[in-house]
């Protein structure tokens, strides 16, 4: 089998596999119990909060965890304008995860769209003007959401540059780091954000744990109220062995960073052959992208059926994002980029990571080839 929907979510690692056992081990721990024992459990998720801190440049202490990357978005969005009393608009770029997207439409605040090029890069013009002309009587405080890599595209977003035109109109900037963690450099202090989330599982982490960062002294309320655990931004006992994991999963995956890196000259070339002999556009070629991630589309060869016929040759693979292909519908991310309905309707997501090899690409451009052969592609063979 070939796995290559790692931002679906990706294969554990075994650093944090091993962390998650030992942390296991620890038998009935409870981070807020002052017994030897719960000493134990606490410093098990310190040391993962160093980690996690020291993976994007923050102190631990602004390292909230939390039940994962889609909590997290929800912390930050609602977090921030409970805060605000809602005196806020929440602009939010055109191509969000839904955990960002939906969170701001049940937010209360307005929300405006921060549109996209058809280079799927977030419009900085755009944002400039709006910025140069806010009127924060009429609007509250600015608050942008931008992701810093697309799960769908892999696109990396100017997430400095636009935090640094909200910033300068008196906003602030909610990140969502998800899929960019671990693939690509983050550290807060360069990208000027206010908020940053990011998730375990995109990285090699155990699924359902994830963590807020959030700047000193930015507003930030919680949403879930209980035992106060977590400075009272997030109650609930810890999750301690599923942020062993993240922890150690967040180690592994800076440490492998050049190695994720080094994925794009094999993701070219299966571009390269994918658009040769199959007619294939790659979405978002020209700009910048994780090295792992490829989304292309052939127009006339539906996503579903390109999914299934890829199931069937032993390679996993998604349409769109994952969470919208068990009901696979148009990709939004690529609407937001004005692509054709009919490539819309086409597009697919392969992607790589920690595991990955070389002979992979390979086997996804020979199954993909195949199987276009067998059904748009006849009048080639
Ligand atoms: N944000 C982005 C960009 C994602 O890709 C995902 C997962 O697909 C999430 C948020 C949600 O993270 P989680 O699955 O940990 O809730």
């Amino acid at each position: 089998m070939i796995y290559a929907d790692h931002n679906a979510t990706a294969p554990m690692r075994p650093e944090a596999r091993e962390a998650m056992l030992s942390a296991l081990d620890l038998g009935a721990t409870n981070p807020s119990s002052v017994h030897t024992k719960g000493r134990a459990a606490r410093g098990v998720v310190e040391t993962a909060r160093m980690q996690v801190g020291g993976a994007i440049g923050s102190r631990a202490a602004d390292v909230i965890f939390t039940g994962g990357g889609t909590e997290s978005d929800a912390l930050a969005v609602q977090g921030v304008v409970d805060a605000l009393d809602g005196r806020c608009t929440l602009i939010v770029s055109a191509i969000e995860h839904e955990a960002i997207a939906k969170s701001a439409a049940h937010s209360g605040a307005p929300v405006q769209t921060a549109y996209v090029t058809a280079a799927g890069i977030v419009d900085l013009e755009d944002l400039r003007t709006r910025m140069a002309n806010w009127d924060s009587e009429a609007h509250g405080t600015p608050v942008l959401c931008l992701m810093l890599a697309n799960n769908e595209t892999g696109i990396i977003q100017p997430v400095a540059e636009a935090a640094a035109i909200v910033r300068d109109a008196g906003g602030l900037t909610i990140c969502d780091a998800v899929q960019a963690l671990g693939k690509i450099p983050v550290n807060v202090g360069l990208l000027g954000v206010d908020y940053l989330s990011v998730s375990a599982h995109k990285i090699g982490g155990p699924q359902g744990v994830g963590a807020l960062w959030h700047r000193a002294g930015a507003p930030l309320k919680a949403i879930l109220y209980g035992g106060g655990q977590e400075r009272s931004l997030r109650s609930g006992t810890e999750n301690v062995a599923g942020i062993a994991g993240f922890g150690a999963a967040v180690e592994a995956a800076v440490r492998d960073l050049p190695k994720y890196a080094a994925l794009a000259k094999y993701r070219d070339a299966m571009e390269a052959r994918l658009k040769a002999e199959g007619d294939v556009v790659v979405i978002g070629e020209d700009s910048p992208r994780l090295a792992g991630t490829s989304n292309f589309a052939r127009a006339g060869f539906r996503a579903e059926t390109q999914v299934m016929a890829l199931d069937l040759a032993g390679i996993c693979v998604s349409a769109g994002s994952a969470c919208s292909s068990g009901k696979v519908k148009r990709s939004l991310v690529l609407m937001a980029m004005g692509a054709s309905d009919a490539l819309a309707e086409s597009a697919i997501r392969t992607s790589f990571g920690w595991n990955s090899e070389p002979a992979d690409f390979d086997g996804v451009a020979n199954a993909w080839l195949e199987a276009a052969r067998r059904t748009v592609l006849k009048e080639k063979v």
